[in-house]
């Protein structure tokens, strides 16, 4: 049986004044039972900030990371921040292929699937994340799309490498919306993806959290996790609020 996982991306939010209350208000939820034993909880943060997370996090029961990752590890990079730095302030996940990384930045499936490579590598667990836009869902599209960035990891590392990491499936039309999938929409792509895994390996399948993101909050975690394919979700504009991350982190199966 695979763990709950719920990650929070803060994206580009927060001071030191906002996070440390947020991590405060956090830890006192969970340090009150709120949070099943079988829900695991990271929140994956800006990069100037990991060191006061480091801080206030390590040796506590809430996991840590990067929203991306340098594919080099070191050189004229200029504002690159590679794995090897990560795992020197503790860093566990790292996520990889965001839409907004992808949609703004211009990142390809190649650079998302060696940014992957960068992660595990270096012993981070990458968060892979993929998605169909709203065009792409309406032209029925949206198994092509999520195929392709799949592979694109597959292809470079072996299918056993998504051992190493975790899958979010994000359809783009649903971050920071308000417009969530549906429980069954949701599942119904988790379940392409781990029928396409279980093609090669159903082992990795079967290990492999899928978590879904895209307007998750206290209110519908509770539907879209109680899905058979769904093992947690990445979770934006609700992460940043105390109560509605601790109503999602107490919402899994
Ligand atoms: C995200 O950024 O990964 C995300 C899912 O955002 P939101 O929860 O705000 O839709």
């Amino acid at each position: 049986m695979r763990n709950t996982l719920v990650a929070g991306n803060w994206k580009l939010n927060g001071s030191k004044a906002s996070i440390a209350e947020l991590l405060k208000n956090i830890l006192a939820g969970m340090a009150d039972g709120r949070v099943k034993s079988n829900t695991e909880v990271a929140v994956c943060v800006p990069y100037i900030y990991i060191h006061q997370v480091q801080e206030t996090l390590e040796g506590t029961a809430i996991a840590f990371g990067s929203e991306s990752i340098s594919e080099h590890d070191s050189g004229a990079f200029t504002g690159e921040i590679s794995g090897p730095m990560l795992k020197d302030f503790a860093c566990e996940y790292a996520i990889v292929g965001h839409s907004e990384r992808r949609t703004i930045f211009g990142e390809k499936d190649a650079d998302t699937a060696n940014k992957f490579a960068a992660a595990r590598k270096h012993g981070l667990k990458p968060i892979l994340c993929v998605g169909e836009l709203l065009e792409e869902r309406e032209q029925g599209i949206t198994e092509t799309v999520v195929a392709r960035q799949l592979d694109a990891v597959i292809d470079l590392e072996g299918v056993e490498a998504l051992t190493d990491g975790v899958i979010a499936y994000e359809p783009v039309w649903a971050i920071g919306t308000g417009m969530t999938a549906s429980p069954q929409q949701a599942q119904d792509v988790h379940a392409f993806i781990r029928g396409k895994i279980a093609a090669l390996n159903a082992d990795v399948a079967d290990k492999v959290q899928i978590l879904y993101g895209g307007s998750v909050n206290g209110g519908n975690a509770d539907e879209l996790f109680a899905m058979p394919d769904i093992d947690g979700g990445l979770i934006g504009g609700a992460a940043l609020k105390a109560e509605d991350f601790l109503a999602i982190c107490s919402a899994g199966k």
